[in-house]
């Protein structure tokens, strides 16, 4: 489990290694303290991703908290590591920034394949609305070659473990289950250490 979570965290690490190399080549950054893309109920994840982030929960010997609260909330509910900044509505900030699922680190960065299997920009509402001329040069570099983060890294991501990586779900609804997932796995682990 310890493993799995390891190789999933690899993955991320590629992913915000090749979105700092995009951001720096198009100069692409979100305004500062924006937090509209985790305001969005429809966030998903799969267990497998949010794997990492209950490890560290029980770490930290929160998971019984989150549980109880990623129970209680339901396909309404924005994702609960959420804080929004009471001052300046839109804003906020993640409380669980380095083991955020795949969604949230290529979410405005990324491309998705069209039709033809070439790779189309996939901006984020703000920047299609504040920037649209940048967002169409960035269409194009990527056309002309540019290298950018891309969603079909999840792909990757589910074959370490596709039984647990396969299905997306509500980003509350993943972190139950994967708490669930990791908890088991810890007793199970404890049974056997007291069996020997
Ligand atoms: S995990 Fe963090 S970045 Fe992802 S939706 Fe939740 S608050 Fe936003």
């Amino acid at each position: 489990m310890i493993e799995v979570a390891k190789q999933v965290m690899a993955l991320y690490s590629q992913i915000d290694q090749q979105t700092r190399a995009f951001q720096a080549e198009t100069q692409l950054h979100c305004p500062t303290g924006c937090g509209r893309c985790c305001e969005n109920p429809h966030v998903e994840a799969t267990l497998l991703e949010m794997v990492p982030l209950a490890v560290e929960l029980f770490r930290q010997g929160e998971a019984v908290k989150w549980l109880e609260s990623a129970d209680e909330s339901n396909e309404t509910n924005a994702c609960l590591f959420y804080e929004p900044d009471p001052r300046t509505p839109g804003n906020g900030r993640c409380q669980v920034y380095p083991w955020r699922p795949s969604i949230c680190r290529l979410f405005g960065y990324a491309t998705v394949s069209d039709r033809d299997g070439q790779p189309r920009f996939a901006a984020c509402m703000r920047h299609k609305a504040d920037i649209p001329e940048v967002v169409v040069t960035i269409q194009e570099a990527i056309a002309q070659g540019l290298p950018a983060p891309s969603f079909a890294t999840s792909q990757q991501i589910a074959h370490l473990a596709p039984q647990l990586g396969a299905e997306r779900m509500p980003i509350n609804q993943a972190l139950s289950a994967a708490l669930r997932w990791v908890g088991l796995n810890f007793q199970m682990k404890q049974t056997e250490l007291d069996s020997n």
